[in-house]
Protein backbone atom coordinates (compact mmCIF):
# COMPACT_ATOMS: atom_id res chain seq x y z
CA UNK A 1 0.00 0.00 0.00
CA UNK A 2 0.95 3.34 -0.96
CA UNK A 3 0.66 5.85 2.42
CA UNK A 4 0.72 9.77 1.65
CA UNK A 5 0.50 11.82 4.42
CA UNK A 6 0.41 15.60 3.78
CA UNK A 7 2.61 17.15 6.62
CA UNK A 8 1.79 21.04 5.14
CA UNK A 9 -0.14 22.12 2.46
CA UNK A 10 0.96 25.88 3.33
CA UNK A 11 3.14 27.87 0.84
CA UNK A 12 6.39 29.98 2.08
CA UNK A 13 5.43 31.78 5.19
CA UNK A 14 2.96 29.73 6.17
CA UNK A 15 0.17 30.07 8.15
CA UNK A 16 0.12 32.79 10.08
CA UNK A 17 2.85 34.16 8.54
CA UNK A 18 4.67 35.45 11.34
CA UNK A 19 4.52 39.08 9.93
CA UNK A 20 0.99 39.37 8.42
CA UNK A 21 -1.84 40.35 9.32
CA UNK A 22 -4.24 39.78 6.38
CA UNK A 23 -7.50 38.29 6.93
CA UNK A 24 -6.80 34.30 7.07
CA UNK A 25 -3.80 34.95 9.41
CA UNK A 26 -5.55 36.76 11.35
CA UNK A 27 -8.55 34.18 11.84
CA UNK A 28 -5.83 31.55 11.77
CA UNK A 29 -3.80 33.12 14.95
CA UNK A 30 -7.43 33.58 16.24
CA UNK A 31 -10.68 32.59 16.06
CA UNK A 32 -9.97 30.03 14.03
CA UNK A 33 -7.16 27.68 14.47
CA UNK A 34 -7.96 25.38 12.06
CA UNK A 35 -6.77 27.59 9.61
CA UNK A 36 -2.99 26.76 10.61
CA UNK A 37 -0.71 24.99 8.40
CA UNK A 38 3.25 24.54 8.28
CA UNK A 39 5.00 24.75 4.52
CA UNK A 40 4.12 22.27 1.96
CA UNK A 41 5.46 19.08 2.05
CA UNK A 42 4.39 15.13 2.17
CA UNK A 43 5.89 11.89 3.72
CA UNK A 44 5.38 8.72 1.27
CA UNK A 45 6.02 4.92 2.34
CA UNK A 46 5.01 1.64 0.95
CA UNK A 47 6.13 -0.45 4.00
CA UNK A 48 4.73 1.81 6.80
CA UNK A 49 8.81 1.68 8.05
CA UNK A 50 10.68 3.71 5.60
CA UNK A 51 9.43 6.82 4.51
CA UNK A 52 10.46 9.86 2.26
CA UNK A 53 9.90 13.49 2.62
CA UNK A 54 9.23 15.31 -0.85
CA UNK A 55 10.95 18.56 -0.20
CA UNK A 56 11.75 19.46 3.50
CA UNK A 57 9.83 22.58 4.96
CA UNK A 58 11.16 24.90 7.53
CA UNK A 59 8.51 23.79 9.42
CA UNK A 60 10.12 20.23 9.21
CA UNK A 61 10.74 19.92 13.21
CA UNK A 62 7.42 20.25 13.94
CA UNK A 63 6.58 18.40 11.13
CA UNK A 64 7.70 15.78 12.48
CA UNK A 65 6.88 15.75 16.04
CA UNK A 66 3.07 15.88 14.83
CA UNK A 67 3.50 13.26 13.05
CA UNK A 68 3.83 9.67 14.69
CA UNK A 69 4.70 7.38 11.88
CA UNK A 70 8.15 9.61 11.40
CA UNK A 71 9.12 9.16 15.27
CA UNK A 72 12.35 7.06 15.93
CA UNK A 73 11.06 3.29 16.62
CA UNK A 74 10.03 2.55 20.19
CA UNK A 75 13.51 1.08 22.23
CA UNK A 76 16.22 2.95 19.51
CA UNK A 77 18.36 5.49 20.92
CA UNK A 78 19.26 7.21 18.04
CA UNK A 79 16.51 6.08 14.70
CA UNK A 80 14.32 7.82 12.35
CA UNK A 81 12.50 6.28 9.87
CA UNK A 82 13.14 8.81 6.94
CA UNK A 83 15.08 7.16 4.21
CA UNK A 84 15.40 9.75 1.92
CA UNK A 85 14.39 13.36 0.98
CA UNK A 86 13.25 13.90 -2.70
CA UNK A 87 13.45 17.64 -3.73
CA UNK A 88 10.85 18.98 -6.34
CA UNK A 89 12.82 22.62 -6.16
CA UNK A 90 15.40 24.39 -4.61
CA UNK A 91 13.03 27.26 -2.79
CA UNK A 92 13.70 27.71 0.52
CA UNK A 93 10.30 26.65 1.72
CA UNK A 94 11.32 23.02 0.04
CA UNK A 95 15.26 22.82 0.99
CA UNK A 96 15.55 24.83 4.58
CA UNK A 97 14.10 21.55 6.20
CA UNK A 98 17.54 19.95 5.26
CA UNK A 99 18.71 22.03 8.01
CA UNK A 100 16.89 20.55 10.98
CA UNK A 101 18.27 16.71 9.75
CA UNK A 102 21.58 17.38 10.82
CA UNK A 103 22.06 15.12 13.54
CA UNK A 104 23.77 12.22 12.43
CA UNK A 105 21.23 10.15 10.98
CA UNK A 106 21.44 8.54 7.66
CA UNK A 107 19.52 9.41 4.51
CA UNK A 108 19.71 10.31 0.83
CA UNK A 109 18.90 13.61 -0.47
CA UNK A 110 17.61 13.19 -4.42
CA UNK A 111 17.05 16.38 -6.67
CA UNK A 112 18.06 18.01 -10.09
CA UNK A 113 21.97 19.15 -10.54
CA UNK A 114 20.56 22.14 -10.84
CA UNK A 115 19.11 21.88 -7.37
CA UNK A 116 22.45 20.24 -5.97
CA UNK A 117 24.59 22.74 -7.44
CA UNK A 118 22.45 25.05 -5.50
CA UNK A 119 22.78 23.20 -1.99
CA UNK A 120 26.39 22.75 -3.01
CA UNK A 121 27.38 26.48 -3.37
CA UNK A 122 25.82 27.06 0.17
CA UNK A 123 28.13 26.11 2.31
CA UNK A 124 25.95 25.80 5.51
CA UNK A 125 24.29 22.60 3.88
CA UNK A 126 27.71 21.16 4.60
CA UNK A 127 26.05 20.45 7.94
CA UNK A 128 24.84 17.36 6.50
CA UNK A 129 28.28 15.32 5.97
CA UNK A 130 28.21 13.89 2.62
CA UNK A 131 29.38 10.78 3.80
CA UNK A 132 26.30 10.23 5.79
CA UNK A 133 23.39 12.17 3.86
CA UNK A 134 24.44 11.07 0.46
CA UNK A 135 23.37 13.57 -2.58
CA UNK A 136 21.77 11.81 -5.88
CA UNK A 137 21.55 13.63 -8.89
CA UNK A 138 17.71 13.01 -10.51
CA UNK A 139 17.25 13.58 -14.34
CA UNK A 140 14.07 14.66 -15.91
CA UNK A 141 12.31 11.81 -17.54
CA UNK A 142 14.43 9.39 -15.67
CA UNK A 143 13.12 6.75 -13.57
CA UNK A 144 14.49 6.12 -10.53
CA UNK A 145 14.44 3.74 -7.26
CA UNK A 146 14.97 5.50 -3.78
CA UNK A 147 17.00 3.65 -1.71
CA UNK A 148 16.79 2.48 2.32
CA UNK A 149 19.65 3.26 4.08
CA UNK A 150 20.92 -0.34 3.39
CA UNK A 151 20.88 0.04 0.15
CA UNK A 152 17.91 -2.21 -0.15
CA UNK A 153 15.40 -0.87 -3.09
CA UNK A 154 12.50 0.93 -1.61
CA UNK A 155 9.32 -0.59 -4.15
CA UNK A 156 8.92 2.87 -5.14
CA UNK A 157 9.46 4.07 -8.53
CA UNK A 158 9.47 7.84 -9.15
CA UNK A 159 9.67 9.77 -12.51
CA UNK A 160 10.28 13.69 -12.72
CA UNK A 161 9.29 15.54 -15.29
CA UNK A 162 10.09 19.26 -16.64
CA UNK A 163 7.05 21.68 -15.73
CA UNK A 164 6.84 25.28 -16.34
CA UNK A 165 8.04 27.13 -13.04
CA UNK A 166 11.11 29.46 -12.35
CA UNK A 167 14.40 29.23 -10.71
CA UNK A 168 14.84 30.15 -7.04
CA UNK A 169 13.12 33.27 -6.25
CA UNK A 170 16.40 34.18 -4.21
CA UNK A 171 18.49 34.01 -7.16
CA UNK A 172 16.55 36.29 -9.71
CA UNK A 173 19.55 38.26 -10.91
CA UNK A 174 22.24 35.98 -9.48
CA UNK A 175 24.00 33.68 -11.53
CA UNK A 176 22.86 29.80 -11.45
CA UNK A 177 24.88 27.58 -9.71
CA UNK A 178 23.45 25.72 -12.16
CA UNK A 179 24.26 26.84 -14.97
CA UNK A 180 22.61 28.93 -17.03
CA UNK A 181 20.22 26.33 -18.63
CA UNK A 182 16.89 26.51 -16.35
CA UNK A 183 15.20 23.03 -17.34
CA UNK A 184 14.76 21.25 -13.99
CA UNK A 185 14.52 23.92 -11.58
CA UNK A 186 10.91 22.79 -11.40
CA UNK A 187 9.76 19.31 -11.19
CA UNK A 188 6.61 17.28 -11.01
CA UNK A 189 6.70 14.23 -9.59
CA UNK A 190 4.49 10.48 -10.33
CA UNK A 191 5.38 8.81 -7.53
CA UNK A 192 4.37 4.70 -7.98
CA UNK A 193 4.11 1.85 -5.48
CA UNK A 194 5.69 -0.55 -7.19
CA UNK A 195 4.11 -3.55 -6.15
CA UNK A 196 0.80 -2.79 -6.95
CA UNK A 197 1.51 -0.01 -9.50
CA UNK A 198 -1.14 2.60 -7.36
CA UNK A 199 0.23 5.85 -8.43
CA UNK A 200 0.01 9.36 -8.02
CA UNK A 201 1.40 12.97 -9.34
CA UNK A 202 2.64 15.52 -6.98
CA UNK A 203 3.07 19.29 -8.40
CA UNK A 204 3.60 21.42 -5.64
CA UNK A 205 4.82 24.15 -8.48
CA UNK A 206 3.48 24.44 -11.59
CA UNK A 207 3.23 27.94 -13.75
CA UNK A 208 0.77 26.93 -17.22
CA UNK A 209 -1.12 23.52 -17.03
CA UNK A 210 0.02 22.87 -20.85
CA UNK A 211 -1.48 19.99 -22.76
CA UNK A 212 1.52 17.45 -22.27
CA UNK A 213 0.66 17.91 -18.42
CA UNK A 214 -3.11 17.18 -19.11
CA UNK A 215 -2.38 14.24 -21.07
CA UNK A 216 0.27 13.19 -18.27
CA UNK A 217 -1.91 12.87 -15.80
CA UNK A 218 -5.26 12.51 -17.47
CA UNK A 219 -6.23 8.85 -15.72
CA UNK A 220 -4.39 9.35 -12.23
CA UNK A 221 -6.59 8.75 -9.41
CA UNK A 222 -4.46 11.50 -7.03
CA UNK A 223 -2.71 14.81 -7.81
CA UNK A 224 -1.32 17.09 -5.71
CA UNK A 225 -1.10 20.43 -7.74
CA UNK A 226 0.10 24.02 -6.88
CA UNK A 227 -2.80 26.07 -5.33
CA UNK A 228 -0.78 29.19 -3.92
CA UNK A 229 -2.80 31.57 -5.21
CA UNK A 230 -6.35 31.95 -5.92
CA UNK A 231 -6.06 34.76 -8.23
CA UNK A 232 -2.84 35.82 -10.18
CA UNK A 233 -2.94 39.42 -9.29
CA UNK A 234 -3.99 38.56 -5.70
CA UNK A 235 -0.42 39.51 -3.77
CA UNK A 236 -0.70 43.16 -5.03
CA UNK A 237 -4.45 43.86 -4.93
CA UNK A 238 -4.09 43.20 -1.27
CA UNK A 239 -0.99 45.47 -0.72
CA UNK A 240 0.98 42.14 0.08
CA UNK A 241 3.49 42.23 -2.30
CA UNK A 242 4.22 43.24 -5.50
CA UNK A 243 5.03 39.97 -7.90
CA UNK A 244 2.17 38.08 -9.82
CA UNK A 245 1.59 34.62 -9.26
CA UNK A 246 2.89 33.37 -12.38
CA UNK A 247 6.10 36.19 -11.90
CA UNK A 248 6.60 33.40 -8.90
CA UNK A 249 6.04 30.39 -11.40
CA UNK A 250 2.88 29.29 -9.60
CA UNK A 251 -0.54 29.39 -11.62
CA UNK A 252 -3.51 30.81 -9.89
CA UNK A 253 -6.77 28.59 -8.49
CA UNK A 254 -9.20 30.61 -10.45
CA UNK A 255 -9.30 32.12 -13.93
CA UNK A 256 -9.71 31.25 -17.54
CA UNK A 257 -6.16 29.19 -17.58
CA UNK A 258 -5.96 28.94 -13.98
CA UNK A 259 -5.63 25.79 -12.15
CA UNK A 260 -9.21 24.65 -11.61
CA UNK A 261 -10.28 25.58 -15.74
CA UNK A 262 -7.00 23.98 -16.85
CA UNK A 263 -8.08 20.89 -15.41
CA UNK A 264 -11.51 20.25 -15.59
CA UNK A 265 -11.87 18.52 -17.96
CA UNK A 266 -9.13 15.66 -17.44
CA UNK A 267 -10.12 12.27 -15.60
CA UNK A 268 -8.49 12.90 -12.24
CA UNK A 269 -10.46 10.66 -9.36
CA UNK A 270 -8.77 12.87 -6.61
CA UNK A 271 -7.65 16.90 -6.95
CA UNK A 272 -5.88 18.12 -3.73
CA UNK A 273 -4.60 21.65 -3.34
CA UNK A 274 -1.09 21.85 -1.92
CA UNK A 275 1.57 25.10 -1.61
CA UNK A 276 -1.22 27.17 -0.55
CA UNK A 277 -0.49 31.41 -0.03
CA UNK A 278 -1.94 32.63 3.18
CA UNK A 279 -3.56 35.27 1.01
CA UNK A 280 -5.43 32.56 -1.24
CA UNK A 281 -9.09 33.48 0.42
CA UNK A 282 -9.86 29.89 -0.71
CA UNK A 283 -8.47 29.17 2.64
CA UNK A 284 -11.60 30.50 4.56
CA UNK A 285 -13.97 27.62 4.78
CA UNK A 286 -16.92 29.79 4.25
CA UNK A 287 -15.73 32.06 1.22
CA UNK A 288 -17.50 31.84 -2.16
CA UNK A 289 -13.61 30.68 -3.75
CA UNK A 290 -13.57 27.47 -1.47
CA UNK A 291 -17.21 26.86 -2.85
CA UNK A 292 -16.36 27.12 -5.87
CA UNK A 293 -12.80 24.86 -5.70
CA UNK A 294 -14.53 22.33 -3.88
CA UNK A 295 -17.78 21.75 -6.26
CA UNK A 296 -14.88 21.69 -8.86
CA UNK A 297 -13.83 18.15 -6.92
CA UNK A 298 -10.77 20.29 -5.13
CA UNK A 299 -10.02 19.54 -1.69
CA UNK A 300 -7.59 21.61 0.40
CA UNK A 301 -6.41 19.12 3.27
CA UNK A 302 -5.62 19.90 6.80
CA UNK A 303 -2.20 19.20 7.84
CA UNK A 304 -1.52 15.57 8.63
CA UNK A 305 -4.01 14.53 6.66
CA UNK A 306 -3.42 10.75 5.95
CA UNK A 307 -4.11 9.27 2.34
CA UNK A 308 -3.96 4.94 1.28
CA UNK A 309 -3.44 4.29 -2.24
ZN1 LIG B 1 -1.46 36.51 5.66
Amino acid sequence: MLRIVVLGAAAGGGVPQWNCGCPVCRAARGEHPELRSTQASIAISVDDAHWFLINASPDLRQQLTATKQLHPKPGALRHSPIAGVILTNGEIDAVTGLLSMREGSPFTIYAHARVLAILKSNSIFNVLNETTVGREPIEVDQPFEPRLPDGAPSGLEVVPFAVSGKGAWYLDGRPHPGGVDGTGDTLGLRIEDKATGKHFYFLAACAEVSDELKSRIAGSPLVFFDGTVWRDDELITAGLGRKTGKAMGHIAMSGDDGAIASLAGIDIDRKIFLHINNSNPALLHASPERQIAESAGWQIPADGTEIVL
